[in-house]
Parts: C-alpha cells; sequence; structure tokens
C-alpha cells in the first residue's frame, strides 16, 4: 500500500509512541493531583510545553494544550471576537480557502454580529500582504490567514502579513496545522500573535493540538471546567497524547532541512509526470507550496471514481478535503481559485510521506495515468469533448 494522504493523517512516529507509551502506563497520574506521582505527571506536561514552545520559538507560557486543530481555530477566533468587542471592534478579515474550522467559526460569528471580509485567492491559490492591508480598517479585531493549505498546500507569505498586522496593531492568527513539523515555524520573528497546531498532521496522535496565544493575549475559554490550562482550557489534560505530539514535533522539526529536499525533488517529479496526462492542470502555485503536496485536476474525470481505482491498485489519496468528500459539492478551495464546478469534481490530492521512495512516485505516475486513461474511456463526457461537441475547459 501506498499511503500519500498525509495531509489528512499521519502515522504515529516510533518517537511519539515511545513518548506516549510511559505516560499510559506507567506515569498515569492525574497532573493535578499534589502528591509525587501526579507532580511526575506534571512535569512531564511542562516538559511537552517547554519542547513546543522552543520549536516555535515562543514561551512555554504561551502554549496552550487543545483537544486539536479545530479547537484551537475557534479557541483562536472567540478569543480574538470577545476582545474586539470590548473595544467595539467587529470586522474579522480571512480567506475564502480557509479550512472550515475557521469559515464556520466565521459563520457563527457574523450570526452574533460581527462583519467578516474573505479575501479573494489569486488563481495561484495566494494572497498578499498587500491585500491584507487594504482591507484593515479601524474596526478590525483580527486578520486570520493559514500558512499552508490543506488541499492545494500553497503556503502564505505569513511573515509579510504578520509585519502589516503588528504595524496597524491588528491581532493576527494563522491556521498552522498543515505547517508545523514541515516548515519551519517562528512565531517571533513572523510577528504571529496566536497559531493553531495540530499533533496528528506530523505524526503525533490524534485527538491533540496547540494554541500558541502571545504574552498578553487573554484566552476565552470554551470549556468551562477544573481550572487546567491556567483556567483557558478545562479537562485533565491528555498528557499520553502531548507528550507524543511533543516528541513528534521535535523530531519532524529537527529533519526538517533534510526531508524538505527529497519531498520537493519528489514532489517536483510527480508534478512534471502527471501534468504530461492531457486536459489537466495543477492546483496552486509550483514553488510556494508545501514540500509534500501534488493536487491536479483532471478534465472529465468523477474524483470519487477516481479514488475508488486508485484504491484497487494500493493508493490512499483524496479528492478535496476529508470533510467534503462526503458530500457532492466540489471544493471550497478549488472554487475560490476560480477552477468551474466541473473540474473541481476532477481533483486529485496526493500527500506525501516523509519515508516516500523513488520508485513508489513513480508507481502513483503509472498508476494515474492509467486509471484517468480508463475511466475517459468510458466518459460520454470524454467522447463529446473530443467530438468537439462540447469545449475542453483545461488545455
Ligand atoms: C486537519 C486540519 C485542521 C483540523 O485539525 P484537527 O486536529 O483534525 O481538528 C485544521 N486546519 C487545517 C488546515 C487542517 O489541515
Amino acid at each position: 500500500m501506498i499511503y500519500a494522504d498525509n495531509a489528512a493523517t499521519t502515522k504515529v512516529s516510533e518517537a511519539a509512541l515511545a513518548a506516549m507509551l510511559p505516560c499510559l502506563t506507567q506515569v498515569y497520574g492525574n497532573p493535578s493531583s499534589l502528591y509525587a506521582f501526579g507532580q511526575s505527571a506534571k512535569e512531564l506536561l511542562e516538559d511537552a510545553r517547554a519542547r513546543i514552545a522552543r520549536c516555535l520559538n515562543a514561551d512555554p507560557k504561551e502554549i496552550t494544550f487543545t483537544s486539536g486543530g479545530s479547537e484551537a481555530d475557534n479557541q483562536a477566533l472567540r478569543t480574538a471576537a470577545a476582545l474586539g468587542a470590548k473595544k467595539g471592534k467587529k470586522h474579522i478579515i480571512s480567506t475564502a480557502f480557509e479550512h472550515h474550522a475557521i469559515l464556520h467559526t466565521l459563520d457563527a460569528l457574523k450570526k452574533e454580529g460581527f462583519e467578516i471580509t474573505l479575501l479573494d485567492v489569486h488563481e495561484n491559490g495566494l494572497i498578499t500582504a498587500q491585500q491584507v492591508a487594504e482591507t484593515i480598517r479601524p474596526d478590525t479585531a483580527l486578520v486570520t490567514v493559514m500558512f499552508a493549505n490543506n488541499e492545494i498546500g500553497t503556503v502564505q507569505p505569513i511573515a509579510e502579513i504578520g509585519a502589516v498586522c503588528r504595524e496597524k496593531g491588528v491581532l493576527f492568527h494563522t491556521d498552522a496545522v498543515q505547517a508545523a513539523g514541515h516548515l519551519p515555524i517562528d512565531v517571533q520573528a513572523m510577528h504571529i500573535d496566536m497559531l493553531s497546531l495540530s499533533g496528528h498532521k506530523f505524526h503525533g496522535p490524534k485527538g491533540t493540538g496547540v494554541l500558541y496565544a502571545r504574552k498578553g493575549i487573554r484566552l476565552e475559554s470554551l470549556i468551562y471546567g477544573g481550572a487546567q490550562e491556567r483556567n483557558k482550557r478545562a479537562g485533565t489534560e491528555n498528557l499520553p497524547a502531548i507528550a507524543g505530539m511533543a516528541a513528534a514535533l521535535e523530531e519532524s522539526t529537527a529533519h526538517l532541512g533534510e526531508t524538505t529536499e527529497k519531498l520537493i525533488r519528489q514532489r517536483d517529479r510527480l508534478i512534471k509526470g502527471l501534468s504530461e496526462i492531457p486536459h489537466s492542470i495543477l492546483n496552486g502555485d509550483a514553488v510556494h507550496r508545501l514540500p509534500s503536496n501534488v493536487n491536479f485536476c483532471f478534465e472529465a474525470i468523477e474524483g470519487e471514481s477516481l479514488l475508488l481505482l486508485l484504491d484497487d491498485k494500493g493508493i490512499c489519496a483524496s479528492s478535496g478535503s476529508a470533510c467534503t468528500s462526503g458530500s457532492l459539492d466540489p471544493s471550497h478551495v478549488l472554487l475560490a481559485i476560480g477552477r468551474p464546478h466541473e473540474v473541481a469534481h476532477g481533483s486529485l490530492r496526493l500527500s506525501l510521506g516523509e519515508d516516500i521512495t523513488d520508485d513508489e512516485i513513480e508507481y502513483l505516475i503509472q498508476s494515474v495515468k492509467e486509471v484517468v486513461a480508463y475511466l475517459r474511456n468510458m466518459s460520454p463526457v470524454w467522447r463529446s469533448l473530443n467530438e468537439g461537441k462540447q469545449q475542453f475547459v483545461l488545455p
């Protein structure tokens, strides 16, 4: 099997598992308990916090553990909204291609009286700091722009956007779930006020994440209860997952340079191979993209059929995001970069793992070529396109 869906989730690394096991079987005390056994758990918790902070160039006090990327995104937006509302600022800037954890929270805030401006995304899947600068108003409470897109892999100019926001005195949050462990992150140099990450996207376990919030930002609680996480996130800490996430982030951050170089070479080979398929197009910028991400649209292809036939060949891939694949709506990300509905339906995302081999890359190219040709062969749409009864959308 070739697992090429690492943007959906990743395998827990050996290092993460090794860090988790003792927390499950030996140091299983409650970090809030006062006896020494509980305090050992507390020490592991604070050790994980310090290690994660170091990977982001943050202070441990700025790290809050959550149940994952979605919760961190919700808490960041709720925090900015509460702080803004106190000052009469009820305008939020974001983009049309954010993850649903952001977009659906923004929908909820809109119902509560906030005004949301979604920046247009350029066809290459990027926005500019200048667009942000031109959209900021005196009543803007927050700018939230994702670091790297989960579908098309484009990497935004986060440091430039951060600088604009800092200069104008507006809070800046970034959903860095796809970036953490895959790209260098420095919250200070990049002027990031709040940042979300999720353990299971970089070989940590599922159900754990981090909200970084710069010193001085009072987080708004989403979950009320005990005094864990300095009163900002009630509930007994998921220490095994947190310890695993810290080990995974440390490991992937340490190996960033080598894996990036190898993956970029393999990604570009894959892009070159798939570009040979007629009437296909790469989605997202060719350079400003995650080393692991390849995303194409193929004309006259149904993404779902493509995935099922690739599955028969032992390939795990995705079409649109996991959240949209259950529905018939085309991906909001592909629509945001201007792909027409019928083309957006024929999309394929391959997200590579660090251990993928060159032979596997060749197998992926060969398999996608075969499956696309097979499906087109029996497609009435393909026939009428070739007979000139219908116009091709893609060159
Ligand atoms: C996966 C993902 C999330 C959600 O993270 P969970 O830990 O699964 O809740 C949020 N944003 C992006 C960009 C993601 O890829």
